[in-house]
């Protein structure tokens, strides 16, 4: 199908691979195609340009890339002028490889390198080159951020990229590159540009939040930056992802006493409860450490959701070790965990430690935590049963549209009926008192009372 340009606009499909930094780096590459006339359509088929957006976190992420661009081989044969390109992990680890490996691709770009795309844009239809950026830059150019478009009420702000930690079974700081901080005037210019647009919340992002502003270009602590962030007008809630165990403050944990519109829902990951497999993994804390931590949070805040990430069948893991990890999350009592299989990464220490675990025994253990967890998120849903908590309404419900659905500060879905409510205070981005009625493992539902 050769496609329609409407009003000289031209269509751009994107399709993105795993967590909130994927989503979020897509929401800037859309940003930035908006400023150069491209809208975003759900078909590929009649698109301009493709984009595969990557994540290497997960397992067999290289092999997903080629089944996703095989989908697309047939549109560029029936329409030559369509671009196609992937950006993310896979594609700074790959590089230009992957030019070779698929001729019908056209560009190839890093994470660090979105910023480039009109040019890389321009290079292809230009000069009918195939291009590849992968550079790693050792400093931020404001350049790179400020352009994300808000999609709606809430909108995710990257304050930093790369990790310093390389722990050793992750590819991020190879992927991502070292820690650098943004400055934080541009991130509160950013927030306040979104508040502006209608954005009521900011989820701030960076592999590890809570060492921002120590590494290079940084001027203030991660604590300063969420006190001047909860002061912009009409910013109403505030989340953070991801922090890490070994360098959350006290500054911090006692900073959600005094500012409401900070989330009461802390994303801790723990990945194992044996002290052996986290020195391992070079995670820089105990378990008895992490559960001090833990447990002063639930002193204070005990209505705080805590989840966290979980790798299981990592090198050498004894069954003793195991049940080190099953004995943390009974005694935590998580609201929800991630739980992984562990796999290796290429470039990654872990991927070369002896005791590599047979499938079996991964997924096994895999199967063991989960049934658990199970358990323990319904009985801390339970837990809410009867209470009226504050619902930020996110839209109509998906099953039932004359319904709402909205997240809870401990950052639970809920969903519930909207008639017979004014329809002004359950509009998308209000916050509504909503009474819990029924539980599930992953969700509640509600009234409005
Ligand atoms: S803290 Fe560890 S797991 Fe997280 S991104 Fe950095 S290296 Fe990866």
């Amino acid at each position: 199908m050769i496609p329609a340009e409407t009003n000289g606009e031209k269509r751009v499909f994107l399709e993105t691979f795993g967590f909130q930094m994927n989503e979020s780096d897509s929401e800037r590459i859309l940003g930035l195609l908006k400023d150069i006339n491209y809208v975003r359509t759900e078909e590929p088929a009649g698109a301009d340009l493709i984009i595969i957006n990557t994540c290497s976190v997960r397992d067999k992420a290289e092999q997903k890339v080629y089944s996703a661009l095989g989908r697309y081989r047939g549109l560029k044969a029936e329409n030559p002028g369509l671009i196609i390109g992937v950006s993310g992990c896979v594609a700074q680890q790959v590089g230009a490889r992957l030019l070779k490996r698929v001729p019908y691709l056209d560009i190839v770009f890093g994470p660090q390198n979105i910023h480039k795309l009109k040019d890389l844009l321009d290079e292809v239809s230009l000069n009918r080159s195939r291009v590849a950026a992968v550079e790693q830059n050792a400093s931020i150019d404001e350049g790179e951020y400020g352009y994300t478009e808000p999609g709606g009420s809430k909108a995710y702000v990257s304050i930093m990229r790369g990790c310093d930690n390389f722990c050793s079974y992750c590819i991020v700081p190879f992927t991502r590159g070292r820690e650098v901080s943004r400055k934080s005037p541009e991130i509160i210019e950013e927030i306040t540009r979104l508040a502006g647009a209608g954005v009521k919340e900011v989820i701030l992002l960076g592999q590890n939040v809570n060492s921002y502003g120590t590494g290079g270009q940084g001027d203030i602590s991660f604590t300063g930056l969420l006190k001047k962030v909860s002061k912009i007008n009409g910013i109403k809630r505030i989340r953070f992802v991801t922090s890490h165990p070994k360098d959350i403050s006290d500054e911090l944990i006692y900073l959600f006493n005094d500012e409401p519109r900070l989330c009461r829902h802390l994303h801790l990951p723990v990945q194992s409860g044996s002290d052996g497999i986290l020195k391992n993994m070079r995670r820089g804390y105990t378990a008895s450490e992490y559960m001090s931590k833990v447990s002063l949070l639930k002193k204070l805040y005990p209505d705080m959701a805590i989840t966290s990430d979980i790798i299981v069948g990592f090198p050498g893991e004894t069954e003793s070790d195991f049940e080190d990890t099953m004995r943390l999350i009974k005694e935590v009592r998580f609201d929800n965990i991630f739980s992984f299989m562990y796999s290796p990464r290429p470039d990654t220490k872990a991927a070369k430690f002896d005791g590599q675990l047979p499938l079996e025994v991964r997924s096994e253990r895999l199967k063991v935590l989960q049934e658990a967890q199970r358990e323990i998120s319904i009985g801390r849903n339970r837990e809410l049963l009867g209470r009226t908590v504050e619902v930020f309404i996110e839209g109509p419900s998906k099953a039932d549209p004359s319904e709402r659905y909205g997240r809870t500060s401990c950052n639970r879905i809920i969903n519930f009926p909207a008639a017979g409510t004014e329809s002004s205070l359950v509009s998308t981005g209000c916050i509504i008192d909503v009474t819990i009625t029924e539980v599930f493992p992953n969700s509640l539902r509600g009234m409005v009372p």
